[in-house]
């Protein structure tokens, strides 16, 4: 049973706050929509609070750190044995900073593809704390200071956490994603974002739409940790196109319920991206209607049409 606290006190009145949390998150659930405890500081991405989330199954925490204009790093900690790895650092200095609020060290770097808004924080921070990174073994040339090279179907160990490498490629070549099937979680760079797919600048249309099928096989509930803040922008896109999705509309208030308030769109679930995001939706009648894609047409055509549709989309 997943759990989601606040990392300020955090041990402090666990068991009590278990129950009322479990009610709540059950309910957010039947109303598809993540539950998140806050706090924290600002940044350029105007997200007010840090949110963590603690999977007392797995005590896997996982922490957001907001880089760049739009964009997040993740760190995890493992609460049993203290080890801290970070997934995409797009910059070093937030990162340092988290690190320094919780007097942490840095063991692991974890990288799903090699672009500058993914690893631009890889080199100083593996000399600043001595952490290993992880990549992909298909473009491990192109990954800074890469250490260990994964390749798909890999299942690496993370404090004791299986991590599964699925390679989902489309966005990039060499794009990995990382699985953490204990925690139900899985980070999924420029592949899955919530409401969108990554632009296809070295991959084709089908191999994204193997990309999106490989994680979307995954369990429903598991949670999405995407590469950026872009989901509010992405719901505009997607309604324009199936203006009659009423769990889209539902899902789009949320969104910008959520920003107006500064607060982060990630993690979403398979679940909600199934019945919102367009990029998953390529049999649906009325975006292929909107679109004029015909109804011979395959998945991967639909999904190319889509994703140049998206491409000159003006909000
Ligand atoms: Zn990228």
């Amino acid at each position: 049973m997943r759990q989601v606290k606040c990392r300020m006190n955090l041990w402090q009145g666990m068991r009590q706050l278990s129950m009322t949390k479990n009610l709540l998150h059950r309910l957010m659930r039947i109303f598809s929509v993540p539950l998140k405890t806050l706090r924290g500081a600002t940044r350029s991405l105007k997200v007010a609070q840090f949110c963590s989330v603690l999977n007392i199954s797995s005590s896997l925490q996982i922490e957001l750190v907001p880089c760049l204009k739009d964009k997040y790093a993740y760190l995890l900690y493992d609460v049993d044995t203290g080890t801290v790895g970070i997934v995409d650092p797009s910059e070093s200095l937030p990162v340092i900073d988290a690190l320094n609020r919780s007097d942490r060290n840095l063991t692991y770097i974890l990288n799903t593809h090699h672009h500058y808004d993914h690893t631009g924080g890889n080199l100083e921070l593996k000399a600043r704390y001595g952490a290993k990174v992880i990549g992909s073994g298909t473009d491990s040339d192109r990954f800074p200071g890469i250490d260990i090279a994964l390749k798909d179907g890999d299942r690496w160990m993370f404090a004791g956490h299986e991590v599964v490498i699925l390679e989902t490629p489309g966005h990039i070549r060499g794009h990995i994603s990382f699985y953490f099937p204990g925690a139900g979680v899985i980070f999924t760079g420029n592949t899955l974002s919530s409401l969108s797919c990554g632009e296809l600048l070295e991959g084709t249309s089908e191999q994204m739409l193997y990309s999106l099928q490989k994680i979307i096989s995954l369990p429903e509930d598991t949670s999405i940790y995407c590469g950026h803040e872009d989901t509010l922008s992405n719901s505009k896109f997607a309604l324009s196109i199936e203006p009659r999705n009423e769990k889209l509309h539902s899902y789009a208030a949320h969104v910008a319920h959520l920003r107006k308030k500064g607060l982060p769109t990630v993690p979403s679930t398979i679940k909600v991206e199934k019945a919102c995001n367009p990029f998953l939706r390529t049999s649906s009648p009325e975006i292929r209607r909107s679109l004029k894609i015909p109804e011979a047409a395959s998945d991967a055509e639909a999904l190319d049409v889509i994703r140049q549709a998206k491409d000159n989309f003006l909000a």
